[in-house]
């Protein structure tokens, strides 16, 4: 089996496990608890986190709060965030190329009498800083952008996002850095919060971080029994959050080494594929290395994933393809990719697992599914 779907959840990595595994049995106490096992499990928590702040450059003064992934992460900080700002500075600037978790968010806030702005997308797919700049107001209280596009694979300008918002010091810059974390350096020195998700690099689910500059911009939206500063209420999972740790401490260290293995896979995916006619590439030049969105116009998504599947090779749809329009995926007709070409895309994404024999066998295999489709491809 070929897994080509590592934006989707990765395969947990050994030491992981073996983290979880081990602080679950010796471990197991409520990290709130006032006896000497509960102080020793809530010293490991602490731990854990300081060891995060270091892996990532942040300042010591950041605060983290873990959560069970970015889905959460990303609701409690623009929910919180969001609420406090509401008096002074009511405007929340977004791009439709987010997450659902991201834009759903968004929209409820809306319906809560926020004020909600889009920014333009450039045709490759990155947010319009020129544009970026003219919505800037005094009154904008939240800007949120994700670090690389799940569906495409394209990278946003994080740094200079962050040094314009810097002239605004109501504005809070979160990022959504889920798909970001391992593949490419990050840069967050301007970044106010960010989320990721421990599946997404070989980590479990059900484990996720929010990262924040300082806890108390958030207004609390889960309450309980005061955990995690009382923004995230519910007994601490320590198991899950040192063994997150553990995740991270092994894709960053592994960055390097993955972010080359991958853009030579990606290279040489790119230029197999350039071969056959009617079929193209979606996913900008120069995007994240493990994420590559094709096009095979006149083919539905659905019927190239179930053709990939049965030739075992695991891909996504892009696209809800449908022939309406609206339903048609956000992202690619944020970037005027022509209908057929949304309707007719699959994404590929290789992780820390991928080798070089899968992609020639992917290559391998590509000539008998176009074989099967290429009558249709327009
Ligand atoms: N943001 C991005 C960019 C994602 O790709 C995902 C996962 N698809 C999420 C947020 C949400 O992560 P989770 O499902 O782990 O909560």
């Amino acid at each position: 089996m070929i897994y080509l779907d590592n934006a989707a959840t990765t395969k947990p990595n050994q030491a992981v496990l073996d983290s979880f595994l081990k602080v679950s049995e010796k471990a197991y106490y409520n990290a709130n608890s006032p006896h000497q096992m509960g102080l020793q499990s809530e010293k490991i928590l602490l731990q854990a986190k300081s060891r995060v702040k270091e892996m990532l450059n942040l300042n010591k003064n950041a605060d983290i709060i873990f959560t069970s992934g970015a889905t959460e992460s990303n609701n409690i900080a623009l929910k919180g965030i969001a609420l406090r700002k509401k008096q002074f500075a009511n405007v929340i600037i977004t791009s439709v190329l987010e997450h659902p978790s991201v834009l759903e968010v968004m929209r409820y806030l809306e319906t809560q009498g926020f004020i909600l702005k889009y920014v333009n997308v450039t045709p490759n797919g990155q947010i319009d800083i020129n544009h970026l700049e003219q919505l800037m107001t005094d009154n904008v209280g939240l800007v949120t952008c994700m670090y690389v596009n799940n569906v495409m694979g394209q990278i946003q300008p994080i740094k200079e996002i962050g040094s314009l918002l810097k002239q605004y010091p109501k504005a809070h810059f979160h990022v959504d850095g889920v798909q970001a974390l391992g593949k490419i350096p990050m840069q967050l020195e301007n970044v106010n919060s960010v989320s990721f998700s421990g599946h997404k690099f070989n980590g479990l689910k059900g484990q996720g971080i929010l990262i924040i500059d300082n806890k108390e911009k958030i207004e609390p939206t889960v309450f309980g029994g005061g955990q995690e500063y009382g923004i995230r209420s519910g007994t601490v999972n320590l198991a899950m959050n040192v063994s997150l740790v553990k995740a991270m401490e092994i894709a960053i260290q592994n960055l390097n080494e993955l972010n080359h293995r991958l853009s030579r896979y990606n290279k040489v995916i790119r230029e197999s594929l350039s071969q056959y006619k009617g079929v193209y590439i979606n996913s900008p030049e120069n995007s994240a290395p493990h994420i590559l969105n094709i096009a095979f116009p006149g083919v539905k998504g659905e019927v190239l994933v179930n053709a990939f599947s049965k030739l075992d090779i695991m891909v996504s749809t892009t696209s809800a393809c449908s022939s309406k329009r609206e339903k048609l995926n956000e992202v690619l007709l944020a970037m005027d990719i022509e209908d057929n070409r949304i309707e007719g895309s699959v994404r590929l994404s290789m992780g820390e697992t991928t080798t070089e024999k899968d992609i020639e066998q992917f290559k391998d295999k590509f000539k008998l599914i176009y074989a099967q489709i290429k009558e249709l491809l327009k």
